[in-house]
């Protein structure tokens, strides 16, 4: 089945609802617009995600540490960064549906649907007029091309719609005992800021030398003014964030240089190159003297799923007029104080995950002459499939499961495996198929005899004999961290 279109996208979710992967958020109270939980086996895919950033980042690189600030910073911290004035998306309403939309994203839906009719030219010229509006901050001229296109609602199928205006993304709450003295705080809308604010503290603790890096995973937290297409947008979602501090004047061959890294991290991870690629901002962020999006090519059409951008000194700087704190580093190679310029890597956790579910999931016909036959198969890189391999005792008696258990043992302690004992052996193999297990371990009578079990192969469904004492080895071969970042 083609990867790309509406039924396999549907089919995706299902799956991940029915396997433990992700669950819409309060389903019991019909659910929560825009949040979604990680179950049981999304959670250690998600943590298995994290490990590969962290490791790749973090441990390969020794100019790059990692931190873990906290969710809630100094109000001002948002004042400085430009959030509270200007991390705004332009929204419309229609007043015969009241269901509210982005107004950039009404233009966007149009430009594809030109360009599913074939009609190039009206794409382009559309995708020129919306880039202009936006560089320019025109909301009329949003609202223009909305009705000189003949824009509908979806809904309603009616043009009758509001002006556009800004509509700010951040979550205000209130952080204090009483009302009265209660200070506004912002649940953070990037993990970034964290990072800038504590730039001094790691350069100085950690000794560090332009130019080095700091990372971080954690929690971000939006509210989209429409968010659709599973975690591909929520409100509440994980980034993994590093910022490069380098020396003014050299960002733009660092900015070249994580571009290729990051893309290539992305390609091992999936192993199909074909659905990656680059898009170059037209608008660029206030912040930005160049950007680029890594774009994955999800059953939905191709999308962001990571941001790279060369941040000159905008956060740094204005950081040190909001604080009146310096925010600068001394360079003994060129013998002066500056403030250094930083490139950012940030890529969001949640749709990462999209991308590995996508790429991952398979519904194959394995129907014979004689025989219909299907599998869902899950075929994840086996360095992050949540669960390394199964032990299976081919029969609940005569000692087999014993001998599992003793397997389970010697593996759980390095590696994630499950011990399943229920229903005939093929259904077991479905149900590690389904879910992504690389390897499944079969222990039957001959075990009992010469310590030997069954490997059965994910992929190619292939079997084969090994002696136990090797299994530890085979496991760590074939899904450790050497087969993806070796
Ligand atoms: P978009 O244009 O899709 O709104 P963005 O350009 O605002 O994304 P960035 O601010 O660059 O996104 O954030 C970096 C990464 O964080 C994105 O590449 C994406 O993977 C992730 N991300 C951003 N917003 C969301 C969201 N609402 N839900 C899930 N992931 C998100």
């Amino acid at each position: 089945m083609s990867k790309q279109n509406d039924d396999f996208f549907k089919n995706v979710i299902a799956h991940a609802k029915e396997y433990g992967f992700v669950f819409p958020s309060s389903e019991i109270y019909d659910g929560l617009s825009a949040v979604y939980d990680y179950g049981q086996l999304g959670a250690e895919l998600k943590n298995n995600l994290k490990q590969y950033w962290w490791k790749s980042m973090v441990h390969l690189h020794e100019n790059i540490v990692g931190i873990d600030s906290a969710i809630f910073m100094h109000p001002t911290i948002w004042k400085a960064s430009g959030h509270v004035d200007g991390f705004n998306d332009p929204m419309i309403d229609n007043k015969d549906s009241k269901k509210r939309y982005r107004a950039d994203q009404l233009i966007e839906d149009q430009i594809t649907r030109y360009l599913n009719d074939g009609k190039q030219t009206e794409a382009e010229q559309l995708q020129a007029d919306l880039d202009q509006a936006l560089a320019d901050d025109d909301l009329g001229r949003l609202k223009t091309i909305i009705e000189d296109q003949h824009i509908v609602c979806p809904v309603s199928g009616t043009k009758n719609w509001t002006e556009v205006r800004q509509f700010n993304l951040m979550f205000p709450t209130q952080m204090g005992a009483s009302a009265e003295d209660a200070d506004t705080v912002y649940l953070r809308p990037e993990t970034a800021q964290g990072i800038f604010v504590n730039f001094l503290n790691v350069q100085k603790s950690g000794r560090m030398k332009v130019p080095f890096g700091i990372a971080q995973i954690g929690k971000a937290f939006r509210n989209e003014v429409i968010a659709r297409q599973f975690i591909m947008r929520m409100r509440e979602f994980e980034q993994m964030e590093l910022q490069f501090f380098v020396r003014p004047g050299t960002e733009l061959e660092w900015y070249e240089k994580w571009k290729e890294t990051r893309l290539k991290w992305h390609i091992a991870l999936n192993g199909d190159a074909a659905r990656y690629r680059f898009h170059e901002h037209a608008k660029l962020a206030h912040y930005a003297n160049a950007a680029v999006d890594i774009e994955y090519d999800f059953p939905f059409g191709f999308r962001e799923v990571e941001g790279i951008h060369s941040r000159t000194d905008f956060d740094l700087a204005q950081h040190q007029k909001f604080s009146g704190k310096k925010m600068q580093y001394f360079d003994p190679e060129v013998n002066k104080n500056y403030v250094p310029y930083v490139v950012e890597t940030s890529v969001g956790l949640d749709r990462l995950f999209l991308t590995v579910l996508c790429n991952a999931f398979e519904e194959q016909d394995l129907s014979t002459e004689d025989k219909k036959d299907s599998r869902s198969v899950l075929r994840f890189h086996p360095a992050v499939a949540p669960i390394k391999a199964a032990i299976l005792p081919l029969t609940r008696k005569d000692g087999l499961p014993d001998k599992a258990r003793e397997i389970l043992d010697i593996l759980r302690i390095d590696y994630n495996v499950q011990y399943d004992e229920k229903d005939s052996i093929g259904k077991r193999y479905r149900r590690q198929d389904a879910i992504g297990t690389p390897f499944c371990i079969t222990v039957d009578y001959q075990s009992l005899d010469d310590n030997t079990v069954t490997i059965r192969h994910r992929d190619s469904m292939d079997q084969e004999r090994l002696a136990i004492a090797e299994l530890e080895q085979m496991i760590r071969e074939r899904t450790g961290w050497k087969t993806l970042l070796g």
